[in-house]
């Protein structure tokens, strides 16, 4: 095994374990949830059949046909009915998230905390059944505090349009909560010390699904060395703890790698490992994706 996916194994095996402590705490939490959920079992329904299935263009101007029936109809997929009553988080949630979020804005566990503008916890719908994940904040997500804001952002809004979805509808964050000086790769010690935040976040809005943007995202979230090249285009899973029900996994290209790689055949890429995850979701896939 190299090296660096030894250390990467045993660093992301020590964060997970020092969110246990906080796991007990969600426990009492969870239970509420879970009870909550159950009681809105028809909003998450309601939320699978109204997919937002306009869609001004994915990169070049992909169009949805048929989306008028799919409006009004049952969920394309049997299992969408299933998937849709699998319990989520419930409003105290969103007070976890913004609890962390608090406490990401004044944390200096790492360097980065003093050369932040601001730090970026993540933003997005506590009951979120994506989460989409990058590497680290760039100078617009320091300068405003929320992530995937410039242009990376804007093309990450596209694909998730192109999903049929909304912004507030997902769920987007960080490995690092903070931007490195210059851009520059996240150190190891760096992702050590903010990595828990990422992983409580995940712990509280529990996603059925996760896209890992970029390499240093999902190699982080796997624990391996692997190219994206050799990630992408199959479901990983994620593990979240002992104990703990796996969460599927997609690793695609980083929005950033996508404006600087912006081919047909990149585009074809990413918008395969979305249409992957769509069809895991129990969501309609666009017409032009369907190819
Ligand atoms: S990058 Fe993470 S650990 Fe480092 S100061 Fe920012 S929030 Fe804290």
């Amino acid at each position: 095994m190299p090296k660096g996916a030894s250390f990467r194994g045993a660093l992301f095996s020590f964060a997970a374990a020092a969110t246990k402590t906080q796991s007990l705490f969600f426990v009492a939490s969870a239970m509420r949830r879970q009870y909550n959920a159950r009681m809105s079992k028809e909003v998450d329904t309601d939320k699978v059949v109204r997919q937002h299935l306009e869609m001004e263009g994915f990169f070049t101007g992909y169009v949805i046909r048929g989306a008028k029936a799919r409006e009004s109809a049952e969920p394309l997929h049997p299992e969408s009915q299933e998937k849709a009553s699998i319990p989520g988080p419930s409003s105290n949630a969103a007070e976890e998230l913004e609890a962390i979020a608090a406490e990401v804005r004044r944390c200096c566990k790492c360097g980065l905390g003093a050369t932040r503008t601001h730090g970026v916890p993540g933003e997005g719908s506590p009951n979120a059944r994506i989460m989409f994940i990058g590497e680290a904040p760039g100078a617009d997500e320091d300068a405003q505090g929320r992530p995937f804001v410039g242009r990376a952002g804007q093309l990450l809004d596209k694909i998730i349009a192109a999903c049929g979805l909304k912004r507030e509808e997902v769920y987007i964050a960080n490995i690092l909560k903070c931007r490195p000086p210059d851009n520059r790769d996240p150190r190891e010690d760096e992702v050590f010390s903010c990595l828990p935040y990422l992983q409580r976040q995940i712990e509280v809005i529990r996603p059925q699904v996760i896209v890992a943007l970029g390499a240093h995202a999902a190699r982080t979230l796997l624990g391996t060395e692997k190219s994206i090249g050799q990630l992408r285009g199959q479901f990983q899973e994620y593990s979240p703890g002992l104990g703990q029900p796996t969460i599927r996994l997609m690793a695609t290209y980083h929005p950033a790698y996508i404006l600087r790689n912006y081919t047909p055949d990149t585009r074809r890429r990413v918008w395969e490992d979305m249409k992957k995850v769509l069809v895991e979701l129990g969501l309609p896939v666009p017409d032009r994706g369907k190819g």
